[in-house]
């Protein structure tokens, strides 16, 4: 698993496309469950995106949020499942 150093490490990889499926799962993980992390990479993107308006890498972008969606929503059925227990 990840920590919050690793992130900072990687997370210029993971918004470059430069990470392998597995590493942005396993950043991806982290950042649904750190709420630290994710208003850090969320202050990243926002700049990052100035310079992406440029050159906008769409492909890159579906794919991102498709893999949030599925990992979003396994996330909550997680969530509902240990509360409805
Ligand atoms: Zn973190």
């Amino acid at each position: 698993m990840y920590q919050c150093k690793d992130i900072s490490d990687e997370v210029n990889n993971y918004i470059d496309g430069d990470l392998p499926l597995r590493k942005r799962i396993g950043l991806f993980f982290h950042l649904l469950m750190c709420s630290c992390c994710r208003n850090y990479l969320q202050q990243i993107h926002s700049t990052i995106s100035i310079v992406t308006v440029a050159k906008p890498k769409e492909q890159d972008g579906t794919d991102t949020n498709a893999l949030a969606k599925q990992l979003h929503s396994l996330w909550q059925g997680e969530d509902n499942n240990q509360k409805d227990h």
